[in-house]
């Protein structure tokens, strides 16, 4: 049995990996690469083994970075099928065909520029149309803890990663002429503290675990205190009278986000007057597949929802699908907290808000999740006093704030104890991770550990 990287090696985006028993070729994610202009290129480069061979992909959840390259595949001549949870499917097919919308865009600006200078651009790396190909390959639905046998030889189960709704771990029980091996891929492992979903599960053992590593060199800060801190900085940003910008992943970090607003607002921490704005029509989107799955939440929030009551939902909540209101809500100088994604200020219409509210020294920036080296986000959190926007030059004048503690990633802590839980592990494999954050993960370890490289192979006979 063969296990192979092609993605999230040495870096947190792109994950993929091909395990291969027997004949049959199993791909674990098929994720984009994002953040750098560099690593958007890399989404081009071939693979690193043949499309058309691959038999099934297994798909831990529904962030772009593990499902962001399936069109690519599917373009490319993969054939086979696609298995994962209901919930990711739903999410899954939110996100691949807005990343192909954006796609779509960013070639036609990019093909208008090209002109001007009678060259060609290239083609996006997919479209529309290769994002509904791709979902009509999506096909058994996963349910946590009832293996699915794949094909002859190979089983797989998926267990709860408690992660992004839908999120999985996914164990393959694969059997070929050299015996029985089971190799655990651990997907991207939520926070050991229940915020709004369940905690992650683990099976109780494996041959090899293929393991993240986001926040293996550190801890959060406590989660009640994260919130507290939360509800200070927007307090605080209210009375200097300016707008709270929060850049937001439009699955989990947004409805998270809304679920505190509302606490805050029902346990009398922040006023009822609050003006918020979700500026993404995927969080919009997400927010109803969410109502969906009521058995993946923590008890408050089911009881929330058995009650009839919103969990995600407060008065003063405005949704903007549309454009024109999204531009609309530029008019606003203070007092508004505008959610808008992407997270890490890659693409997406937080741009706009930043652009509008960066320069401003009454207006707050508050980031909730993980910023990539090399984006926008991180330039900002960083503390850079200018930074590029659409080509222009944008002068940062507004309060910065960091709360780590939303976090959907588990800490070092956390990752510890998780592989903890799993007997008879020969190797871990740590990927998805800063090169920095997986040195410090695998100091705590002990026993066999590798750091695979793009394209490395292991041997698992
Ligand atoms: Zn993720």
């Amino acid at each position: 049995m063969k296990l192979s990287f092609h993605g999230a090696a040495h870096n947190v985006t792109g994950s993929c990996h091909l395990l291969e028993v027997g004949e049959h070729r199993i791909l674990v994610d098929c994720g984009l690469f994002q953040g750098s202009r560099e690593l958007n290129e890399d989404n081009a480069i071939p693979f690193g083994f043949d499309e058309r061979s691959i038999d099934f992909v297994l798909l831990t959840h529904a962030h772009l970075d593990h499902c962001g390259r399936l069109p690519l595949l599917v373009k490319r001549g993969f054939r086979g099928e696609i298995i994962a949870t209901q919930a990711t499917f739903e999410l899954a097919r939110l996100v691949i065909l807005d990343s192909a919308k954006l796609q779509e865009e960013e070639s036609r600006s990019r093909d208008a520029h090209a002109r001007k200078q009678n060259q060609v651009a290239p083609n996006p790396l997919y479209t529309v149309i290769d994002a509904m190909d791709c979902i009509g390959r999506f096909g058994r639905a996963a349910s946590y803890g009832h293996a699915i046998d794949i094909c002859p030889g190979v089983r797989a189960t998926f267990y709860n990663a408690g992660h992004i709704l839908g999120s999985s771990s996914i164990l393959i029980e694969g059997e070929d002429k050299n015996g029985v091996r089971r190799v655990l891929f651990s997907g991207d492992i939520g926070s050991a503290t229940p915020h709004i979903l369940r905690p992650p599960e683990v099976p109780v053992s494996a041959d090899a675990v293929v393991m993240e590593t986001t926040y293996g060199d550190r801890l959060h800060r406590p989660f009640d205190e994260s919130v507290k801190q939360f509800y200070q900085v927007v307090n605080s940003a209210l009375s200097g009278g300016g707008n709270i910008v929060i850049p937001t992943f439009a699955l989990e970090r947004a409805q998270e986000i809304l679920f505190f607003l509302r606490q805050g607002v029902d346990e009398n921490r922040l006023p009822p007057s609050l003006q918020v704005y979700l500026d993404s029509p995927m969080a919009i989107s997400a927010t109803q597949i969410f109502e969906r799955h009521l058995d993946d939440f923590t008890p408050a929030v089911r009881e929330m929802l058995a009650k009839g009551q919103d969990p995600f939902s407060i008065p003063g909540l405005h949704l903007t699908r549309d454009k024109a209101e999204s531009i609309a809500i530029n008019n606003s100088r203070g007092g508004a907290i505008i959610m808008a994604g992407s997270g890490m200020c890659t693409g997406g219409r937080i741009r706009h808000h930043l652009v509008h509210n960066l320069p401003r020294s009454e207006a707050s920036i508050v980031f909730v999740g993980y910023a990539a080296n090399g984006t926008l986000a991180r330039q900002i959190i960083d503390g850079a006093k200018e930074v590029q926007i659409f080509g222009e030059r944008v002068a940062v004048r507004a309060e910065i704030h960091t709360i780590n503690g939303f976090s959907a990633h588990a800490d070092q802590n956390e990752l510890l104890a998780w592989q903890e839980r799993i007997a008879n592990k020969r190797i871990i494999a740590l990927v998805h991770g800063e090169p920095s954050s997986m040195e410090a993960f695998a100091a705590r370890l002990t026993g066999r550990v590798v750091m695979p490289k793009l394209n490395d192979e292991i041997n698992l006979d």
